[in-house]
């Protein structure tokens, strides 16, 4: 079954919208680098959109009623809002749920020396990533160092573009013939993706007198620039989450300016879209929530993961709002949900075409990729959406004239991936995955399609109506 390319189905006007909309996701991408950025701006843009606090709600021991709308934070790097139905809340809510930590470089708790006058931090990398993709390309340091006192300093080094970028080096090809015999796997390891930050040796400005007490004097002007910009020392990174990311804004890319290139998509461009839909919901029979969470790319792990209890104590304090609480109330109100967990899917890659069986590859242009299931091998680590869910959803989508496609991640046997869906599905609520095509899933600077972008969307107003 061939579904039809849903460029072919816009009209101007629609070419429009899509560009648009893709261009506040372009923002947001470019200035959402970290969860903890993610999270800020998600409650910012809670905020614009009449959600208060939960928090504020209970210390006040406000109730809330139908139409209210709340979100909660969770450490800053995680998020999930609510937006109370009129239906009760034990006949299920609508939940759309996305990741938004993306595969990075993080600075070790203890990154700094200097090498022959050089100095560089060295990281430890975070989620899959082929570590040569990391190599000779601009990174910036985001993150926050937080000080014994409490303090808590936010760093963003590498983005103005008038502002400094740092850096990984690579191996000259001259010098490089050993290097390129290596397997893939070991070209770049993971102990040479230290960062390169500072070469200038304190004392070259000569009102630098401290200079000569000082053996290692490149990384003690590093360690003076800190603290005089920033305000922390040495030790502080201790107590710190910096993490080199791609430097730079996402761009539009094609002669047809029909997709974006940028870092962090995986999951960033469903976190988004989905966070948009659910701010256009208004008045929802069903109570809605979104859930934007962290660590997925390590296993959904800690207290900002999915596996966390978060999403449950959030739920139960919101019933607790709505009257009594009660156990059973929380115990339906899971139990009878419905969710789209989204992440992102590989799109078909002409590059590439033996990893994927084209029948069930997803495709740029095709809109919304819905995954019945994802893992690897046979199933293993999936969640498997129940066949009447699946028809549902597709119900919604072909109501709405949303432009949808079913697929897997690649061949049967040529790998697998997961994501958080099984984790909500352990409540016995119906979930199924769903998400956009990308290509470099991964990488440095992964791809996407503009109008599926803006399928996605419309396709969670459509399951959240
Ligand atoms: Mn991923
Ligand atoms: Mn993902």
């Amino acid at each position: 079954m061939t579904r039809e390319n849903a460029w072919t189905k816009c009209d101007k006007k629609k070419i429009n919208q899509v560009m648009e909309f893709c261009e506040e996701y372009r923002k947001f991408l470019s200035e959402c680098k970290t969860e903890r950025e993610c999270t800020d701006r998600a409650v910012e843009m809670a905020k614009e959109n009449g959600y208060v606090d939960l928090m504020d709600v209970i210390a006040k021991n406000k109730t809330l009623k139908p139409g209210d709308k709340v979100y909660a934070s969770n450490m800053g790097k995680a998020i999930v809002l609510f937006n109370i139905g009129t239906k009760p809340i034990e006949q299920g809510m609508k939940i759309l749920g996305a990741h938004i930590d993306s595969p990075r470089l993080d600075v070790k708790q203890n990154p700094l020396y200097e090498d022959e006058e050089l100095v560089l931090m060295d990281t430890h990398y975070y989620g899959g990533i082929k570590k040569y993709q990391w190599v000779a390309i601009p990174l910036a340091l985001h993150g926050v160092v937080v000080l014994t006192s409490g303090k808590k300093i936010d760093v963003v080094i590498g983005e103005d573009m008038d502002d400094t970028v740092v850096g990984v080096s690579d191996l000259l090809i001259h010098l490089a013939a050993e290097q390129m015999d290596k397997k893939a796997s070991k070209v770049v390891e993971g102990e040479a993706l230290d960062i390169l930050v500072g070469s200038m040796p304190m004392g070259s400005k000569k009102k630098d007198d401290e200079a000569k007490n000082e053996k290692e004097k490149t990384k003690a002007y590093i360690l003076k620039l800190l603290q005089k910009k920033y305000g922390f020392k040495e030790e502080d990174f201790m107590s710190a989450e910096l993490e080199a990311v791609p430097a730079g804004p996402a761009r539009n890319m094609g002669i047809d300016n029909s997709m974006i290139m940028g870092y962090g998509q995986d999951d960033r461009v469903c976190a988004y879209t989905s966070l948009v839909a659910m701010l256009k919901t208004e008045n929802p029979e069903k109570t809605t929530a979104c859930l934007l969470v962290d660590k997925e790319e390590i296993g959904s792990v800690g207290a900002t993961g999915m596996e966390s209890k978060f999403f449950e104590n959030m739920t139960a304090e919101l019933i607790g709002r709505l009257g009594s609480y009660n156990d059973l109330t929380l115990r339906r109100a899971l139990a009878n949900s419905q969710m789209l967990s989204s992440d992102v899917n590989a799109a078909y890659d002409p590059n590439y075409p033996s990893a994927f069986e084209k029948k069930n590859a997803s495709f740029f242009g095709r809109g919304i990729v819905f995954n019945k299931f994802t893992g690897a091998r046979g199933k293993s680590g999936s969640n498997d959406a129940n066949a009447e869910y699946v028809a549902k959803v597709r119900a919604a989508m072909e109501r709405d004239d949303v432009a949808y496609q079913m697929a897997e991640l690649g061949k049967v046997d040529v790998g697998g991936g997961g994501t958080i869906a099984y984790i909500l599905a352990n409540y016995g609520m119906e979930v199924m995955d769903c998400g956009v095509a990308v290509q470099n899933m991964h990488a440095p600077y992964e791809v996407t399609s503009k109008i599926d972008i803006y399928e996605t969307m419309r396709g969670y107003l459509a399951f959240l109506k």
